[in-house]
């Protein structure tokens, strides 16, 4: 594997190149969160400067996720003038560490006022830089002139550390001395849908939206479920091999790809890393999607729902807690009833879901999302959690006085002699959780497939700091510090069973009993976006330092601003693609219907012409329907748009009115498509779409 990381500052880069103490006080930066001596990152760039160099870079980029979800950069030349006419290439500690881009034309939630524009980004050294187009990228923080944060890695820096921090208190006081840090763990894996660039460059909604706004039924789907783990076709898996080699040259470990349920639609899943590493290299997995994908004549949709009718992708969030010295904190291990320490941090984490799932939930919000969740596909949108049988009969064991025994899976029987025996998980599977046990792990798997996994990493991170925290406290203050983690868990188990959930959660009947136990069940974006004021997640980001209620309420504002300039664009090319393609398709269609029947009757032969006219009525009567839904969907982004003053009426406008009213719309259009003449449809439909590649 020698092209594997080829193009990353990494560990043994840096310890090959660097000078031996240069080494070791980076190493404590990045292990011990110290902060940077600038002489180090004088010696630190002078030395990535020559490798890039070497690798082929005349560029430098400090790389940041602002608030738009997607990575921004800035390229620099290394180039420097020397004054004789010549040039040597430069790039100094300073460069390094600090930058400055202008952050005026970035989401910024009223943070920032345009007399300040000013905005630093800062390296983050605990995420290796990369040579990418020529360039050496450094992961940076971004944040505004008086330092709040403008990004999604900063406050996932500072989850971290809050998490570390409480986790490690509570290992100290269950009488761990060796462990020095606690690292949250992610690996995300990835859903897309691949279409023909051919097709889809004749689709204003996919050009500008990312997703079908129209598109009649095909007549296959995915219900023979024939394309789940098929097996994968040539174009495509050209294309999955170059994604792969283009990955591990940037150090992403790319690990598993299969096709998804969906025609059309494949998965990758890396090997887990650090949610802050996994947050940067699940952007830049999304970024080399894309662009490779352009080579093969393809297009990569990383959109939640491309195609309604058809499962949309999500990003499963697969989270977990590992230390310094190699122990996975969520690891049940072979006796979980006995494991004090596993039962403790794992109801740690079911305590904090269940007091947070409003928090949960809107960190995988997006528009896009609201398509999937609780739409009858993935995972609702009531939060609950996945145990499995050998846990959940723990916890009943732990409510009714102490835990004695664990469940095994004991061996399966194939039922022919000559098969092994295949030895059974204690926890089976559940694919309709939102957040399901998977062994050592959690798996969130609400999230949205084109969003950045910075939000619901920090998110956990926090809520699960924030009960790690009061589980210190107690077992700080104890006398009897076993007796006190029963008390804990006795009493976390009665609480918060409640979140606990091991049925179908795509069922009509959850719906109700999650109701019963006074679960939220929060179903669009706008909605949930509240949670971001609330008053309780506003305490714990405050408290763990990870957000101000100030940087929160930027967010607030910036996810309600998101959700609107994405229905209006939406909207707006709805009603590009009606008035100007298909209101002019179905009249061409109508009219020659009318030519024909004309040309019929003036044979003078005593034709049929009751399916011509027939057809034609049908037709004069949904076009006339289409032209009304226009207007009124037109009369809905105008009010929707020009209703100025609060933001959260604003978006409830744009869901509740002009988002429904373009259901109504499709669903006319969707009819016709359905009755007309195929050439004379003015888009690629669903079959072509799917069907193609
Ligand atoms: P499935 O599709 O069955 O859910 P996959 O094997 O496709 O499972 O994905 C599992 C994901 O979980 C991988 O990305 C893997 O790296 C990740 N994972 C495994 N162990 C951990 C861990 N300790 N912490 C975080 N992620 C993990
Ligand atoms: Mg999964």
């Amino acid at each position: 594997m020698g092209i594997y990381g080829s193009n990353v500052f990494n560990d043994a880069v840096m310890k090959e190149r660097l000078p031996k103490a240069t080494y070791k006080a980076l190493r404590k930066t990045i292990e011990e969160g110290l902060s940077l001596d600038p002489a180090v990152a004088d010696v630190v760039a002078s030395v990535m400067k020559d490798w890039a160099i070497e690798k082929g870079a005349t560029h430098f980029t400090h790389w940041f996720q602002p608030m738009t979800g997607i990575t921004a950069e800035k390229h620099d030349a290394f180039i420097s003038p020397t004054g004789d006419g010549k040039a040597i290439m430069e790039f100094s500690g300073k460069e390094l560490i600090k930058g400055e881009p202008d952050a005026s034309s970035f989401p910024s939630g009223g943070l920032r006022a345009t007399f300040e524009a000013r905005g630093y980004t800062a390296w983050d050294c605990t995420s290796p830089a990369f040579v990418k187009d020529d360039s050496l990228c450094i992961p940076t923080a971004f944040c505004s002139y008086t330092g709040e944060a403008l990004d999604k890695k900063t406050p996932l820096l500072r989850s971290m550390e809050a998490i570390s921090k409480q986790a490690l208190r509570v290992l100290r006081a269950l009488g761990n001395t060796s462990t020095k840090k606690v690292i949250t763990t992610v690996g995300p894996e990835q859903e897309y849908f691949i279409v023909d660039k051919k097709l889809y460059d004749q689709r204003k909604d996919l050009i500008y939206t990312g997703r079908t706004l129209f598109g009649a039924k095909p007549p296959k789907g995915q219900e023979l479920e024939d394309h789940y783990f098929g097996s994968i076709k040539e174009r495509i898996s050209a294309y999955m091999k170059e994604i792969d080699e283009e990955l591990w040259k940037l150090g992403v470990s790319a690990k598993t790809k299969h096709n998804e349920v969906a025609p059309a639609q494949h998965e990758l899943a890396p090997i887990f890393t650090t949610t802050n590493i996994a947050t940067d290299h699940n952007q830049l997995t999304m970024e080399v999607m894309k662009k490779v994908a352009l080579r093969h004549d393809l297009v990569c949709l990383l959109h939640e729902k491309p195609f309604a009718g058809i499962n949309g992708s999500g990003k499963h969030n697969n989270w977990s807690m590992g230390t310094d010295d190699g122990m996975n904190l969520l690891d049940p291990g072979h006796t979980p009833h006995d494991n004090q320490q596993f039962l403790l941090f794992l109801c740690a984490v079911i305590k904090a879901v269940d007091e947070y799932a409003d928090f949960l939930r809107v960190s995988a919000a997006n528009p896009g999302n609201d398509h999937r969740l609780g739409a009858n596909e993935a995972p609702p949108a009531i939060i609950s959690i996945f145990l499995g049988e050998q846990l959940q009969d723990i916890l009943e064991q732990i409510e009714k006085g102490g835990a004695t025994s664990s469940k095994t899976g004991g061996l399966m029987d194939i039922g022919v002699i000559t098969l092994p025996a295949l030895p059974k998980d204690a926890t089976d599977r559940n694919r309709t959780s939102p957040f399901a046990f998977t062994g050592n792990k959690f798996e969130f798997r609400m999230c949205p497939s084109s969003g950045s996994i910075a939000e619901p990493n920090y998110v956990l991170n926090t809520i699960v700091a924030e009960i790690l925290d009061e589980v210190a406290d107690r077992l700080e203050k104890a006398q009897d510090v076993e007796a006190e983690v029963s008390a804990i868990l006795t009493e976390y188990v009665a609480k918060h069973k409640k979140v606990v959930f091991n049925g179908n959660g795509y069922s009509d009947e959850w719906v109700v009993e999650a109701e019963k136990r006074g679960l939220p069940n929060i179903k669009t974006t706008v909605e949930a976006i509240k949670a971001l004021i609330a008053e309780k997640n506003l305490a714990v980001m405050e408290k763990h330092a990870v957000l101000s209620r100030v940087e929160m309420e930027s967010r607030y504002e910036i996810s309600l601003e998101n959700y609107i300039k994405t229905i209006n664009i939406e909207a707006l090319t709805m009603l590009e693609m009606a008035k100007r393609e298909i209101l002019p398709a179905v009249i061409k269609f109508a009219t020659g219907l009318a030519t024909s029947i004309n040309a019929i009757k003036a044979t003078g032969v005593a034709a049929d012409l009751t399916a011509q006219t027939e057809l034609l009525t049908e037709v004069s009567a949904l076009t006339a329907s289409l032209k009304k839904n226009i207007t009124v969907l037109e009369e809905a982004v105008e009010k929707a748009a020009n209703a100025h003053g609060d933001t959260y009426e604003q978006a409830a406008l744009f869901r509740f009115d002009v988002f429904e009213k373009m259901g109504v719309l499709r669903e006319v259009a969707d009819t016709l498509e359905t009755l007309v003449e195929k050439d004379v449809w003015p888009m690629p439909t669903y079959g072509d779409l799917l069907f193609n590649v």
